[in-house]
């Protein structure tokens, strides 16, 4: 797509490449005789360190936004680029690599293993990454910490809150690292105090880790705790404003 020669370097005063880049992204599914384009010509770049809020009604193609960016379906045509990789030359085995090793996936619903504690939730993602125990331990520990869990690592998800459900799933997509982290309506099932908690935990880490976040979510109260606000409609995104411009759009 780019003529640029390879060995064509930009100097250092250059904005950060995007962690995320979709270019031109469409995903069709078929409908009927005919298809539906969940995703109609989409493209979004990300940078490291950026909080980007996605908004639009239901069936407008958030889910398949994230899912296409998560490398869990292959776009239909279009580029995936993530943290600098093309994931559409990789082979499944490659795309699942990069999935675990460069993605965070916080949905809804926190998915935990009933019968594993809270720090053994971590650990065990990290053992399958192919990291060392006693690392995987350490890091779990400060990880937890961090989302506000230090006295609460020995639990099991039926002693936990909703709200701190949701922390340790935001803790154990950090665990690898990820360049980029995709959440979808991580507060639908919260109430406004601990959804804002939760946003505002998602905002740091974006920080802290220099994360590339985007959040799915359906309450436009947070979106001032984002950089920009894309909005889906039809499976076609909107240019990506700031919060303040879109309150003025959104009334
Ligand atoms: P949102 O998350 O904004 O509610 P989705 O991305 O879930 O929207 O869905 C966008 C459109 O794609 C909807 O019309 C939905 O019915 C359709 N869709 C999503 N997933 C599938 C699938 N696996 N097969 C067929 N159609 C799908
Ligand atoms: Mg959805």
């Amino acid at each position: 797509m780019n003529s640029l020669p390879s060995n064509f370097e930009v100097n250092n005063s250059v904005p950060k490449n995007s962690a995320l880049n979709l270019v031109n992204v469409t995903l069709e599914y078929p409908d009927g005789d005919g298809t539906l384009k969940a995703l109609d010509g989409v493209s979004l770049k990300v940078r490291p360190g950026e909080f980007v809020s996605l908004i639009g009604p239901s069936g407008s193609g958030k889910s398949s936004l994230l899912a296409v960016a998560a490398t869990l379906v292959r776009p239909s045509a279009g580029l995936v680029m993530i943290d600098g990789q093309d994931a559409g030359g990789l082979s499944d085995a490659g795309r699942t690599a990069l999935r675990r090793d460069r993605i965070g996936i916080i949905f809804q619903q926190p998915n935990l293993l009933p019968s594993l504690t809270a720090v053994e939730q971590l650990v065990i993602t990290q053992r399958l990454r192919g990291g060392g125990a006693r690392a995987a331990a350490e890091r779990a520990a400060g990880l937890l910490d961090l989302v506000g869990l230090g006295q609460a690592m020995a639990k099991r998800p039926h002693q936990l809150s909703g709200g701190q459900r949701q922390r340790v799933n935001i803790a154990r997509a950090l665990m690898g690292n990820p360049a980029v982290l995709l959440v979808d309506e991580p507060t639908a099932a919260l109430d406004h105090h601990r959804s804002e908690a939760i946003v505002r935990l998602l905002r740091r880490v974006t920080d802290e880790f220099s994360v590339a976040t985007v959040m799915v979510t359906h309450d436009t109260d947070f979106v001032p705790l984002t950089d920009a606000v894309a909005e889906m409609r039809d499976g076609r995104l909107s240019a990506p404003v700031t919060p303040a411009v879109a309150a003025t759009r959104l009334g």
